[in-house]
């Protein structure tokens, strides 16, 4: 026995507790749930933040997240549902502790969607919306300085601590969006963003992952423009099922796709057989 408990305790010591946690479960209208936003908390500590849309800053002081533990800051796309909060953020981090920089990832632009970093000084810069705190993209900063890291289309990889990002940018429209899967001691979530996964790249960057967080923002028999912004319930089921899937999340509900959840999840059901979760704000699920 006490050989076995020699062998086993450095595996007890080295292992994490991973909790992901929905703060927006919501789209981008008027309700009660909060826009598109995600906690992955890390041993009690919130190291990661993904997305930052409407309401995600008051769940975050919700959910008793500390933004001195954040690792970075990982938005998905440019829309407003999933990065209007961000100013928020940066503000509220003035009065807290936090003194070490903080990498903001996005996208490379296209259109009318500016690069992450375009996006941080036109926010920030010296003619920004809010030049007042044009510090924060400079050391000098009064609290701590953002910086932009920023991804193309392409397979990506890279840590932040403890934390794995691996991304690829996947299809929403003609919007850049990047789904972002993080790998933490040997347990993986990937967050497909808002996406109407038409190509495979989504499929393999959920190659076995333990939770997937997919947006069901429009119901099957949504009009063709929708579809070309998001996923159907099958092709989630498809995506899923091809995948190895073994948790599936369902989140940015929307009022429009409400009465057809049931019909959703049937649908879903016919290539997928794996867990199935829909988020509610500020629900925690425990990654094990
Ligand atoms: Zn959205």
């Amino acid at each position: 026995m006490k050989i076995l408990l020699f062998f086993l305790l450095p595996l007890f010591l080295t292992a994490q507790t991973i909790t992901l946690q929905i703060l927006g479960s919501g789209g981008p209208e008027f309700s009660k749930r909060a826009s598109s936003s995600y906690i992955v908390w890390v041993d009690g500590k919130a190291k990661a933040l993904v997305d930052a849309g409407g309401g995600a800053f008051t769940r975050f002081a919700e959910a008793e997240a500390k933004i001195e533990d954040l690792n970075f800051i990982a938005l998905t796309h440019l829309h407003i549902d999933h990065a209007a909060d961000l100013p928020a953020f940066m503000k509220a981090g003035f009065f807290s502790e936090r003194t070490a920089a903080l990498p903001i990832l996005g996208t490379t632009a296209a259109g009318k969607f500016p690069n992450i970093e375009v996006y941080l000084k036109r926010l920030f810069g010296k003619n920004g919306a809010y030049a007042y705190m044009d510090d924060i993209l400079t050391k000098q900063s009064d609290s701590f300085q953002i910086v932009p890291h920023m991804f193309d289309q392409g397979f990506n990889s890279r840590n932040y601590g403890d934390i794995i990002v691996g991304m690829a940018g996947v299809n929403h429209g003609s919007i850049p969006a990047i789904a972002y899967c993080l790998s933490i001691g040997g347990k993986k979530i990937l967050f497909a963003g808002d996406t109407s996964a038409q190509s495979e790249k989504l499929t393999m960057l959920a190659d076995e992952v333990d939770y997937l967080v997919v947006h069901h923002a429009i119901a099957e028999h949504a009009g063709h423009y929708a579809k070309k912004l998001h996923v159907t319930p099958t092709r989630i089921g498809e995506v899923a099922g091809k995948a190895g899937v073994k948790n599936l999340v369902l989140s940015h509900r929307m009022k429009r796709t409400y009465d057809s959840e049931e019909e959703s999840l049937e649908l879903i059901r016919k290539n997928y057989k794996g867990n199935i979760i829909w988020a509610e704000d500020l629900m925690k699920i425990k990654v094990q």
